[in-house]
């Protein structure tokens, strides 16, 4: 039973003065608090944590040197996620769990980066085991190539994302976050005549990437080289017979110097190629994101790893 002076309360009335002051108060204390952002990839860690400073808390679902491909989100995993205010997703299909972990999320709570980066390549992937190479491809049934941080313009157009992205979730720090921005973003944007120039010492023959899965198109539009990877876009994938055979004997065929593993898989079938061909196996390649030893695990350790395991190996 009621009692009857708890009747003469207006308890509607009081449930939405309560609701109001609430609502005026939670958006000012949250505002002051970093913005929690869970990132979903490696490089994505590193950049919001150099552009956002002090005014984020980054939670790295993933470690350096862990395969994205093959990635599962724990339950654990997952609570973060929901206790985030922004989850910094690669895009492009590269995060096979994205749908499932949107499904509890509002829309805008995850920015899958890599989709808004302009000009993805494009891959053939309806006949890639007998696909040429070094002639143009303008197939309309092409996918999105997700590896885009293994080259300094994507980086740039992934580091301005961001930028816009913790500027306008946190507008009384955008100041800060864009000054960080600036100077980080000319940070890596050094490194692409520099890379040019190792690139330029190759002997133009021999500028050809042969890898084991297809994570270097980025990389080998930006500084010209061509690329005959022995799996598709994921490391999950097969090579087949023909294209083992069409490997070899693009290798004679060049005289190619150097074949490159990667520094998170084991590629037994790539050291199998260069016993065949008398390459040497070069210093393996950082594909998925940051290696998980010093040198490899920051973004200009990444690209500088890289382009000179590719420059020393190959001229
Ligand atoms: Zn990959």
């Amino acid at each position: 039973m009621i009692p009857c002076s708890f009747s003469r309360l207006n308890v509607p009335r009081l449930a939405g003065a309560i609701l109001l002051a609430a609502a005026a108060f939670m958006p000012l204390s949250r505002a002051a608090e970093p913005l929690r952002v869970v990132t979903l990839h490696t490089v994505l860690t590193e950049i919001a944590r150099e552009v956002g400073g002090d005014a984020v808390t980054v939670v790295p679902l993933l470690r350096p040197g862990v395969d994205p491909h093959v990635f599962e989100p724990a339950p654990a995993d997952m609570r973060r996620v929901r206790e985030a205010d922004l989850v910094l997703a690669a895009g492009l299909g590269m995060e096979t769990y994205l749908a499932r972990l949107r499904r509890d999320l509002p829309a805008d709570r995850v920015v899958e980066v890599g989709n808004r980066i302009p000009d993805p390549v494009q891959v053939c992937t309806a006949d890639h085991g007998h696909e040429g190479h070094g002639h143009a491809h303008d197939h309309d049934h092409g996918e999105d190539d997700p590896h885009w941080w293994v080259a300094v313009d994507p980086l740039l157009a992934a580091i301005d994302i961001v930028t816009t992205e913790l500027a306008a979730r946190r507008p009384a720090a955008a100041p800060a976050i864009q000054t960080r921005a600036a100077a980080y973003r000319a940070r890596i944007a050094a490194l692409k005549p520099w890379a040019q120039a190792e690139i330029a010492r190759i002997p133009e023959a021999q500028r050809l990437l042969v890898t084991s899965h297809d994570a270097f198109r980025y990389l080998a539009r930006e500084y010209g080289l061509e690329v005959q990877p022995l799996l598709g876009l994921s490391t999950a994938d097969e090579t087949s017979a023909r294209r083992l055979a069409d490997t070899i004997e693009l290798i004679r065929q060049r005289g190619l110097r150097s074949v490159f593993a990667e520094a998170s898989a084991n590629d037994r079938t790539l050291a199998a190629i260069a016993r065949e061909t008398g390459a040497k196996p070069g210093r393996p390649l950082c594909a998925d994101g940051l290696g998980g030893q010093p040198g490899t695990d920051t973004i200009e350790g990444m690209i500088r790893h890289n382009i000179l395991a590719i420059a020393e190996g190959l001229r």
